[in-house]
């Protein structure tokens, strides 16, 4: 069992937002959230996730705008770590993805 141990905000960039077109007028704002998490063994590593004010399908994993599907992280057990807004890039039809692909050890 993996649990998220911490999320912090690690960057942002708000330079071309602009209030009333930050949803879908094309001015939009953009951050990334990095989440730790430890699994059973106590190693901790984390995941960055692509965020956006746009109201458009959005690949939280190469934060560009992308036809895209929310899928489970799995862990090598078969448990859910999390879920992430992913682009086909990254899926190449499978319905989630390893959390090894994503994650960054300590
Ligand atoms: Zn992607």
């Amino acid at each position: 069992m993996t649990k998220q141990i911490k999320r912090e905000k690690i960057w942002e960039d708000f330079s071309n937002y602009e209030s009333g077109k930050e949803s879908d007028g094309g001015r939009y704002g953009f951050w990334t959230i990095r989440k730790w998490y430890e699994n059973e063994y106590g190693e901790r590593f984390y995941i960055d996730f692509q965020k956006t004010t746009a109201c458009l399908s959005f690949c939280e994993i190469c934060g560009s705008f992308q036809n895209t599907r929310v899928v489970p992280i799995m862990d090598d057990e078969g448990d859910i770590v999390d879920y992430v807004e992913a682009c086909d890039r990254h899926l190449k039809g499978d319905e989630s993805i390893n959390y090894r692909r994503l994650a960054v050890f300590e």
